[in-house]
């Protein structure tokens, strides 16, 4: 599987450092191998039952953020108790941390398809015991900063997002930067929620519920900017999305 050369931006410096960094993470994901241990799986997927249940799974966290905590199912963490974000809940399996940000940097630094789709793979098993009738209509991913899809050569956010909506069978809609921000990168969390304020536009008319989809779920300030946009364009109901959470506690 290639990365798709519509989402690749400048292509030529990204190809560079394909070349350059194509020995790492290579080892892993090889084809009929568990990704984390290369152990023949046995269930079909492409991880042995004992490394998945071993990543750090984001099972006790905020209902409407992600945040992970102590807190009951369904509970709610002090920042959304005191200023709740615009988005109704959140779905974030993994928290960022041993080998899944070990898998977050090699499809991030490295443009490692493989790492992308082995994401994909463990957003989607997250999301297996939902009902059709629960899953979103659409979803449509965090528009990137210019300067870092250029950094990074593509756009990651779009290209998790693209991937796994073919792989629900919903639609993938693109939302637009309504203005040039700053990067986020070193904002505290007040500073990035304000950064992201009317940042983002949708330009079509949204269904009523919709998912808004990033790669890591920080502050959850670019998913928070981009679920008033939805709102605006329409949709009354959205999910925040993201393949792992860091906690707000060490960012
Ligand atoms: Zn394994
Ligand atoms: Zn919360």
């Amino acid at each position: 599987m290639n990365l798709d050369r519509s989402l690749l931006g400048t292509g030529r410096k990204w190809g560079f450092r394909v070349l350059r960094h194509a020995d790492l993470g290579l080892k892993h994901l090889l084809p009929g191998h568990c990704a984390f241990c290369l152990a023949l799986p046995m269930s079909g997927q492409p991880w042995c039952d004992e490394c998945f249940r071993a990543l750090p799974w984001n099972h006790h966290a905020c209902h409407q953020c992600a945040e992970p905590f102590s807190g009951d199912a369904y509970s709610l963490c002090g920042h959304c108790l005191k200023q709740p974000p615009a988005y109704d809940s959140a779905r974030v399996g993994l928290r960022y941390e041993g080998e899944v940000a070990l898998l977050i940097q090699r499809f991030k630094f490295n443009a490692d398809p493989r790492a992308g789709a082995l994401l994909v793979d463990l957003m989607h098993a997250g999301l297996q015991r939902l009902l059709p009738h629960e899953l979103p209509q659409a979803l449509i991913a965090v528009p990137r900063h210019p300067l870092r899809a250029r950094e990074f050569g593509f756009d990651q956010a779009l290209w998790i997002t693209q991937h796994l909506a073919r792989r629900l069978e919903i639609h993938c809609l693109v939302a637009r930067r309504a203005r040039r921000t700053p990067t986020q990168r070193g904002l505290d969390r007040s500073a990035r929620l304000r950064n992201v304020q009317d940042a983002f536009a949708i330009d079509v008319a949204l269904p009523a519920h919709v998912a808004v989809v990033d790669d890591i779920m920080t502050t959850g300030a670019s998913l928070d900017g981009l679920a008033k946009a939805c709102s605006i364009a329409g949709a009354s109901r959205v999910e925040a999305w993201a393949a792992a959470r860091t906690p707000l506690t060490s960012s």
